[in-house]
């Protein structure tokens, strides 16, 4: 049996200054987390360029990347799997340090560890312990100390609270806001939570099936969503005011993602958009400038209006 090259996620630009968070939003097979695999070297682009202060690291070999790794770390979604059982919690923290070599000695390796921890509210005494003795929101502050022992410039969160019990995730939010407003690093927060993203996003691009589909200002997006499906997304999301959720009419798309082995033609929104038109069976939208941000849809114009499809029902117009 033969499959085709998967493209997981196809002409995605991205950029993040200094001390902002952008939030990489997307259903689950949206290709964010390929995204943010990509950032931080654990995935290697097939084309395309991963920049770092101006500097390109796509293709540099694992020793040339070496200086670049303590600028780019990543927490990952579930801290069971990404911590390693048989290592104390002092040599998880410690390991970027080690491998690094940021720490002239033994000693001063262990003080780094000790207010790592500090700072993502455990105590130094936590470095003799083990994943295994510790909560699950114990478990993810751990993951937050390794992976900002280095100082990195960028954080990539990938969905990290999303594995976490419900009455511990605020409070994990809570701690990755205050880290990066005190420590200024630039965040990519992937996640498909979004009221995390009101609270803690500047700047919010989200993605359809490996593509762009668009990206503005956190106010812009969530204010005045320009793309059909973000419009569809945002519908979704709870509301804290129980009169504004009743009022709120949410937009059902009808169908499953498509694969990413066999996107659909023209716009890949287009199997399941409400207000599809037959141009859009055919074309590729490109990813344009308007006054609210960057989309990519035939019918938004370029102040940034198009169809809303809050007020459409939802009509499947087959599978292109
Ligand atoms: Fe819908 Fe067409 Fe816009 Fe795609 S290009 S989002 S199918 S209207």
């Amino acid at each position: 049996m033969h499959f085709g090259p998967v493209r997981a996620v196809d002409g995605v630009s991205l950029r993040i200054e200094r001390g902002r968070v952008l939030a990489l939003v997307g259903e689950s097979g949206s290709g964010k987390s390929t995204v943010g695999r990509c950032v931080v070297r654990l995935l290697a682009p097939t084309s395309g360029t991963v920049r770092l202060a101006g500097t390109d690291v796509t293709h540099l070999s694992r020793r040339a990347l070496r200086p670049h790794r303590r600028e780019v770390s990543i927490v990952f979604q579930d801290p069971a799997s990404s911590l390693d059982p048989r290592l104390s919690v002092g040599d998880i923290v410690g390991e970027p340090l080690r491998l690094l070599g940021l720490a002239s000695s033994r000693r001063e390796r262990e003080t780094r560890v000790g207010d790592a921890l500090e700072q993502v509210g455990l105590r130094r005494q936590v470095a003799q312990r083990y994943p295994h003795e510790m909560s699950g929101g114990q478990r993810q502050r751990v993951s937050i100390a390794r992976a900002l022992v280095s100082s990195p410039r960028l954080l990539v969160a990938d969905e990290p609270t999303s594995a976490l019990d419900v009455s511990v995730q605020a409070s994990v939010l809570n701690l990755l806001a205050d880290l990066q407003r005190d420590l200024g690093f630039a965040c990519l927060f992937i996640t498909h939570d979004l009221s995390a993203v009101e609270y803690l996003a500047d700047e919010v691009a989200v993605m359809y099936l490996g593509t762009l589909v668009e990206q503005g200002s956190r106010e812009a997006v969530f204010d005045s969503p320009s793309h059909p499906y973000t419009q569809a997304l945002l519908s979704a999301a709870p509301l804290a005011n129980p009169r504004e959720q009743r009022a709120r009419r949410r937009v059902l798309l009808s169908g499953e993602i498509p694969s990413p082995t066999a996107p659909p033609p023209g716009c890949r929104f287009h199997t399941r958009c409400p207000v599809a038109v037959e141009r859009c069976r055919t074309e590729v939208p490109l990813l344009r400038t308007t006054a609210l941000g960057q989309v990519a849809c035939h019918l938004v114009a370029d102040d940034g209006s198009g169809p809303d499809v809050r007020q459409q029902q939802p009509v499947p117009v087959g599978e292109g």
